[in-house]
């Protein structure tokens, strides 16, 4: 079946309880996922912008040279020669690219917060998700990424594998649009900080262990009997 995203929005306003329902199932399955992993806000804020088209193992180690170098501190980043932050970042590809993305956050928080990335983070929502799609390289992905997980606050991460899921049950088509996907998510859910970062890992679990792009597991599928 194939729906649009106008269709699936019609589809799912008839039926709430789909996201509490996709939930209760992982859930169930995978526990407290303990997703995000780290150690600060800005360690989380780095990771966020590092795993921009990349996998975790390689986001680990760039962070692991970040730290290892005493350089997971806003002030040593804004200070961090860009080439120099380049070369520590390297592991997590598109490093030339990141090490900017990353300067561009650093700048907003010394420039604007006197280097109080908690200062940042405590606006509200809509405060800090405008201020950070307001900086050059941080997406709709990244900006709920850094509410969610560094903020604790309810933004609801959206990315390929919640979409690609969302597909193959027909929820969602090829064409679908962020901000849709996340209402859907946000209405149907408890206002949970807890649920919205657990769900979001679940859906990148599944769509590593299960629902991989070029091939499905169903028969081990924890979604395996949730079809609509
Ligand atoms: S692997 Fe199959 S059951 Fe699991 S999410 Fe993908 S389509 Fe659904």
């Amino acid at each position: 079946m194939s729906l649009n995203t106008r269709q699936t929005l019609r589809k799912t306003s008839l039926n709430d309880s789909i996201p509490s329902e996709i939930y209760a199932i992982l859930a169930s399955h995978y526990g407290a996922s303990g997703w995000w992993p780290g150690d600060s806000p800005l360690e989380i804020a780095v990771g966020a912008i590092l795993t921009q088209n990349t996998a975790w193992v390689n986001v680990k180690k760039a962070i692991d040279n970040l730290k290892s170098y005493g350089m997971l501190d806003v002030e040593k980043l804004f200070l961090a020669d860009l080439s120099e932050l380049a070369a520590l970042i390297r592991p997590s590809g598109y490093y030339n690219v990141k090490s900017r993305r990353l300067k561009n956050l650093i700048s907003v928080i010394m420039d604007r917060y006197a280097g109080d990335l908690d200062a940042l983070l405590s606006r509200d929502l809509d405060q800090v998700r405008t201020i950070l799609l307001g900086i050059n390289g941080i997406g709709k992905e990244t900006a709920d990424s850094i509410c969610c997980y560094a903020a604790d606050k309810l933004a609801f991460v959206v990315d390929a594998y919640t979409a690609r899921i969302l597909q193959r049950h027909g929820l969602a088509d090829i064409r679908w649009v962020y901000d849709d996907i996340q209402s859907m998510f946000q209405q149907g859910l408890p206002p949970s900080i807890e649920v919205y970062k657990d769900l979001h890992a679940y859906f990148v679990f599944v769509g590593k262990e299960f629902c991989l792009s070029k091939r499905m597991l169903c028969l081990e599928c924890p979604l395996r009997d949730w079809m609509h």
